[in-house]
């Protein structure tokens, strides 16, 4: 059984624990190592029961606590080449982690779990995203991409479970606080996705076995919980409910495939 879990999702870091029979990874380590630690507990897991980090990219809350938790804890990093020489260029890397460079074209395994990165639009050097299989059951995971593409909904198709970006509500965004350059930075095509544009992305995918869908990296100031559910509600033809959320403070619990 493939099986996941969020320790956290959202602009103060990210991080989310797959696990198919004796393997667990984390999707993104953007926690401090004692919150990392201690969120794993919450789920039941020890540390040291985490074989490998997948990074997306470079931005603090992906890549935060990546190193320190490999260090800590003989985890191997896996990671696309641009975002090693942009952790390495920001001070970030700490030598004698073993990292495994992420070819975007390539699928590879990890244990258990097959990892199958794909490239997305985003402000990093070479981000990707991931989905992740047991040979059964497919998660995907997408968060940090400002606008679809026809491979990410050709990739993402067919999933048995979704965790989606839903960061901003337009309206919100553009009638908030944020400085000018950080709003047309966040709803440029290099930004992040607001619910409409996961409505419509995920309207465009084959959603037929879809059994869970989690709206995830909301923005405090820039969203609300019940628009972003609303959003992917109406894209699944399904009852808000049914759609979960991924918080800053809790993630979300475990789901099993
Ligand atoms: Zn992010
Ligand atoms: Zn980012």
């Amino acid at each position: 059984m493939l099986r996941f879990a969020s320790l956290a999702s959202g602009s103060k870091g990210n991080c989310l624990v797959a696990e198919a029979a004796k393997t667990r990874v984390l999707i993104d380590c953007g926690l401090k190592l004692r919150d990392t630690e201690q969120r794993l507990a919450r789920l039941g897991l020890l540390p040291g029961d985490i074989a490998a980090i997948l990074v997306t990219h470079e931005h603090g809350d992906h890549a935060g606590g990546a190193f320190d938790f490999a260090a800590a804890h003989c985890a191997s990093l896996y990671l696309t080449y641009g975002t090693l020489s942009a952790l390495r260029a920001e001070g970030k890397v700490v030598e004698g982690v073993k990292t495994t460079l992420v070819n975007s074209k390539e699928r590879f395994p990890v244990g258990d779990l097959e990892v199958h990165p794909f490239t997305v639009p985003h402000d990093a050097r070479e981000p990707v995203q991931f989905v992740i299989s047991d040979g059964a059951s497919k998660l995907g995971v997408l968060t940090d991409i400002g606008a679809s593409t026809a491979h990410v909904e050709a990739t993402l198709s067919g999933l048995d479970a979704l965790v989606l970006e839903c960061n901003y509500d337009a309206d919100m965004l553009w009638g908030g606080a944020y400085p000018q350059w950080l709003k047309q930075r966040i709803a440029g095509p290099f930004g992040h996705l607001d619910n409409l544009q996961s409505e419509r992305l995920l309207g465009a995918l084959d959603r037929s076995r879809l059994k869970h869908v989690i709206a995830a990296h909301l923005s405090q100031q820039n969203n609300r919980p019940g628009l972003a559910r609303a959003a992917l509600a109406r894209a699944m033809r399904c009852e808000e409910s049914w759609i979960s959320l991924a918080t800053q403070e809790d993630g979300f619990g475990w789901r099993g495939l």
